[in-house]
């Protein structure tokens, strides 16, 4: 699964071997390093326990910049929300399936900022998008490692999962033509003595709302349209005309 994820200005080398790790376990194994305080290190290398095969590969560059330049889509992630500042806030599932999606294409990243600040505005302005964990809102800020593997995991749900069915492409039927169905259900409703309790347009209106959620295009009002005609000429033909 060609995801890279890259770990900026990481501090604590623990912290790397540990993100390693939690790549490994969920299938991916593209570990690039910005700028690392301490890479190759003893520790890293101890809390990676049977992941240390990505640290060797893990690609070591300077600025974020070089990280994320053949990439078609980079999500920067966040504890803090700052959709203040423009960028869309995606959650873990969201992000992870416009990874997978946007992966097919180009290479795709998820960048995790350092463990103090977090990713600088500089940084973030390289980023398509944020992504941030739900969490306690006066306590967000999950350890580095555990936030790789809280990602990882969605991006393997989304990856394990059935390609989505393609979108059926037929737009939404007209307003005017759902007008007429609901006219034409109210018609054949009475027709054969299926009225409200409560009297009045309420059902008429619930069946209406129905009809809006299902966002149904014009072949589909078709349908339903023939149905209605269908019982009015079963009833005619019954002589149920009234
Ligand atoms: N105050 C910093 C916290 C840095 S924690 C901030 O606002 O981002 C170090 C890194 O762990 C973050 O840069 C991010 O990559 C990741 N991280 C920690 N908690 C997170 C959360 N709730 N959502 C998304 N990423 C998180």
């Amino acid at each position: 699964m060609p995801i890279r994820f890259i770990l900026v200005a990481t501090r604590h080398p623990g912290n790397i071997g540990a993100a390693a790790r939690a790549l490994k376990t969920m299938g991916f194994e593209e570990l690039w390093l910005v700028a690392p305080e301490s890479f190759p290190n003893a520790e890293a290398t101890a809390l990676a326990s049977g992941a240390d095969d990505l640290l060797m590969r893990a690609r070591v560059v300077p600025t974020l910049t070089q990280a994320v330049a053949d990439c078609g889509l980079v999500l920067g992630t966040s504890a803090r929300l700052r959709s203040q500042y423009y960028w869309p806030v995606l959650t873990p599932r969201a992000a992870a399936a416009r990874l997978i999606a946007a992966a097919g294409e180009r290479p795709a990243a998820l960048v995790f900022g350092t463990e103090r600040t977090g990713l600088s505005n500089a940084e973030l302005d390289l980023c398509h998008a944020l992504v941030s964990i739900p969490a306690n809102p006066d306590y967000p800020s999950l350890n580095l490692a555990q936030a790789v593997q809280i990602l990882a995991y969605e991006l393997r749900c989304a990856a394990d999962a059935p390609a989505p069915q393609a979108r059926r492409q037929a737009p939404p039927a007209p307003v005017a033509e759902l007008e007429r169905l609901r006219a034409h259900a109210g018609e054949v409703l009475t027709e054969i003595d299926f009225t409200d309790r409560r009297g009045g347009p309420h059902l008429l209106r619930r069946l209406a709302r129905i009809f809006g959620r299902a966002g149904l295009d014009q072949e589909e009002v078709n349908i339903l349209r023939g149905i209605l005609t269908a019982v009015q000429a079963r009833r005619r033909r019954a002589g149920g005309e009234r």
